[in-house]
């Protein structure tokens, strides 16, 4: 493990100013992943912000019918929170998809956000990767490939987002509130997670002196038609092959609107707009919900070991809107596919 200073910021305008002092400083909240980085000496930063006493740990309605989630609120919290529950149990179904109680305890929501692929090579540091070493190569594309991308990759990486709770933010097109040293600004999800092209080593379009102080979550949660569908190689502790998170809403019958995000199969969560407006108007049925999936994964390709994750996403986008569609979501506590 690397040396490193460790400060405790006193509030926003504190951490800010700390991490413009220094470019070699991370803030570190519930350090789930950053630890783990530093352990593996992927991350050496010289000094920790420890952000853990900002006052971002509520939970709040907003003017227009939503809610904001403060950056700090832990993903336990969060899920199992009656609001969002309630009224968007689809971010709630995903937290519980993921990881374990106990780093879901710690693991903060703006940190979710953050967190970094876990691409086997990323992580072992006598193998070429351009995301950890950039010009190094890519050991991933002839090595096992097997949780890789086959959506949006570039030659210099095919790494996966390992976020399901950002799968469930993509689907609801949430808003991430940052802060500055050139003031404040809200970015669409869309738009927070970046593609590899030739700068895999950058995943997000946060700047090095932004913090994340809140996530916003429209009105229209799809609470009564959704699903969050995750397809893992072992039941509980595992990142996702393949997961799904569908909403929809539903009127005399027909799709009013539609929803449908992707994870694991690309540098960020995965949304393909003309394959949800392709939905709208229709009944549901295998045949439209197929059609949907096939705009989904339009161009995808896969590498040695992951090609069969095409089929298995598409299959998995069929099974999640016919859920959301019955009203009958995948259940999060009872894992088996039923
Ligand atoms: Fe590194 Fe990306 Fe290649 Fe994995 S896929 S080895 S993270 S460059």
């Amino acid at each position: 493990m690397i040396d490193f200073d460790y400060v405790k910021a006193r509030d926003v305008s504190d951490a800010l100013s700390q991490i413009a002092q220094n470019p070699a400083a991370k803030f570190i909240a519930g350090g789930t992943n950053l630890i783990d980085l530093m352990k593996e000496n992927v991350a050496y930063p010289a000094r920790l912000i420890d952000i853990t006493g900002l006052p971002l740990t509520e939970i709040k309605e907003t003017d227009a019918g939503g809610v904001t989630i403060g950056a700090l609120v832990p993903n336990s919290d969060l899920a199992y929170d009656e609001r969002i529950a309630k009224r968007y149990p689809l971010v709630s179904s995903a937290i519980l998809a993921g990881a374990s109680a106990q780093l879901r305890n710690m693991a903060s929501t703006g940190g979710n956000l953050l967190q970094r692929t876990r691409c086997l090579y990323f992580y072992d540091t006598d193998t070429a990767c351009n995301k950890r070493e950039p010009g190094s190569g890519c050991d991933a594309i002839a090595g096992f490939n097997r949780m890789n991308a086959i959506l949006g990759w570039s030659e210099t990486c095919i790494a996966v987002h390992p976020s399901d709770l950002c799968v469930a933010l993509a689907a609801l097109e949430a808003i991430v509130h940052v802060s500055g040293s050139k003031g404040d600004r809200a970015i669409p999800f869309a738009e927070f997670h970046r593609l590899p092209g030739d700068t895999p080593q950058i995943d997000t379009n946060l700047a090095r002196d932004e913090i994340i102080i809140a996530i916003e979550l429209p009105p229209d949660g799809f609470a009564s038609n959704y699903s969050y569908l995750k397809i893992r190689d072992r039941q509980s502790y595992a990142f996702a092959l393949v997961s799904v998170a569908a909403g929809l809403t539903m009127e005399g019958g027909a799709i009013k609107d539609a929803r449908v995000a992707l994870g694991g199969v690309a540098h960020k969560p995965w949304r393909v707009p003309d394959a949800e407006r392709q939905l709208v108007g229709q009944q549901p049925s295998r045949n439209a919900f197929d059609e949907a999936a096939g705009l989904l994964l339009q161009g995808a390709e896969g590498f040695a070991h992951n090609t069969f994750k095409i089929e298995l996403a598409r299959r998995a986008i069929v099974r999640a809107l016919e859920q959301a569609a019955a009203a009958t979501p995948q259940s999060q506590s009872m894992k088996a596919i039923i």
